[in-house]
């Protein structure tokens, strides 16, 4: 009988321990629809088949691009290269053998040490995990003439053998963690050009929010800059999710009108509560549950305990804010390992600074608002504003005309 010749593929393994009963189907039914996302090609479809707590990668595009796009989908704990072979030992060794000879040679007799790290999820295997192991770990150390060592070992072979088949792998990277996007909802984001939301976005994403993107621009009184960085970082962070949009509201004009009104010293937290009251209202729109941003207690004066409270009560959906306690530094950090600090650093023009007052007041309540939100007719301007936003998409397709505010 000619055998199969052991096949390149990569697993994908999440057995989150804290998953049980129906959350584990969910968790399964998002997980699978973002491995199927991010695998999408134009050519030769990936094939992804499904074991007992492990999705197995194969076909379509090169390992080490299977593994490129796995590593950055969120419920995927680890990402390991494998070879897949027919289930019996004598397969199971030959496996090995290959494995070894592609990464060390053929005949490479160095003074290694290795260990064989067999496992069992196929009760009918002929033999027992531990006797696999030394059947295989004999059969290297004729090859090799490497000695085995199963505390440090120089090369540790896992070689599990399931229900179908048996694989064999040299090395596991940690993937992304988490819960795939979706499982836990929809959220809207408030994205600025800044290090922090990104970094906000990311981790909600990590929790399996699904996420939409909004951006508020200072225009007409603003250049498009702000809009082309939160653009960007919006690219950055689809890698995780896939069809994202971002929604850019121009509210230059309703930044006016609150400082005509008298805003004066309040006028930040004034913006900032249209910013949530507008963004709250399109969350309705959206479907989302939720509102993320990347405020940090004490960041700036705007961001006082005082404060977040009272923008918060423009809300009418709640407002979470994953880096509540974190250091500027770690969310830079952070920025940096997720790859969105470099678009965070360049210069814009954000609204925020747009007529900002030397001196912001970091103790306010609600009611000091009411004037001043009633002056400039809210009810009639949030849905005016939402009626006027443009919608990006990754891929560059506007839904509405007019130019980039
Ligand atoms: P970031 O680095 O995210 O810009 P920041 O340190 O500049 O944050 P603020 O400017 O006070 O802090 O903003 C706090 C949060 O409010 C931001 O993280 C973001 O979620 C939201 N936000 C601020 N400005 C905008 C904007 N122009 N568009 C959308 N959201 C914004
Ligand atoms: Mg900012």
């Amino acid at each position: 009988m000619t055998r199969q010749e052991p096949q390149e593929c990569v697993l994908l393994k999440y057995g989150e321990l804290a998953l049980k009963g129906r959350n584990r189907g969910l968790f399964e039914r998002h997980l699978l629809q973002a491995v199927e996302h991010a695998m999408r090609t134009d050519g030769e479809q990936v094939r992804i088949s499904r074991r007992e707590g492990v999705l197995v990668l194969s076909h379509g595009l090169p390992r080490h691009e299977l593994m490129e796009r796995a590593v950055h989908v969120f419920g995927v704990s680890v990402v390991q290269p494998a070879l897949r072979t027919a289930c019996d030992v004598g397969a199971a060794t030959e496996a090995v053998l290959l494995a070894l000879a592609g990464k060390y040679g053929d005949h490479d007799r160095g003074a290694r040490t290795f260990a064989i790290r067999a496992r069992r999820r196929n009760k009918t295997f002929p033999m027992t995990s531990h006797e696999l192991a030394a059947h295989i770990g004999e059969r290297v150390r004729d090859v090799h003439g490497w000695r085995v060592d199963l505390g440090q070992p120089d090369v540790e072979v896992v070689v599990e053998a399931d229900k179908r088949e048996v694989f064999v792998s040299l090395e596991r990277h940690r993937g992304q963690g988490g819960l795939p996007a979706g499982a836990s909802g929809r959220a809207l984001v408030l994205l600025s050009g800044g290090y922090d939301s990104p970094v906000a976005a990311h981790r909600a994403m990590r929790r399996g929010l699904r996420c939409e993107f909004v951006h508020f621009s200072g225009a007409p009184y603003t250049d498009p800059s702000s809009t082309y960085k939160a653009y960007a970082l919006l690219r950055e962070l689809d890698r995780y999710q896939g069809r994202s949009r971002l929604h850019v509201v121009a509210i230059g004009k309703a930044q006016r009108a609150l400082a005509t009104a008298g805003a004066g010293k309040l006028q930040v937290i004034a913006q900032r509560r249209l910013m949530v009251r507008l963004a709250s209202e399109l969350a309705r729109e959206l479907n989302a549950q939720a509102l993320v941003t990347g405020d940090s207690i004490g960041q700036v004066a705007s961001q006082t305990l005082s404060n977040l409270a009272t923008v918060e009560q423009a809300s009418s959906v709640p407002v979470l804010r994953p880096l509540l306690t974190w250091d500027k530094s770690e969310i830079i950090a952070e920025a940096e390992r997720i790859g969105t600090a470099d678009i965070s650093a360049l210069p814009d023009e954000d609204c925020c600074a747009l007529l900002a007052p030397p001196r912001v007041a970091t103790r306010t309540g609600p009611g000091e608002f009411e004037g001043i939100e009633g002056r400039v007719e809210l009810a009639e301007l949030v849905p005016k504003l939402l009626a006027d936003a443009q919608v990006l998409t990754v891929g560059g397709t506007r839904s509405q005309a007019g130019p980039l505010a």
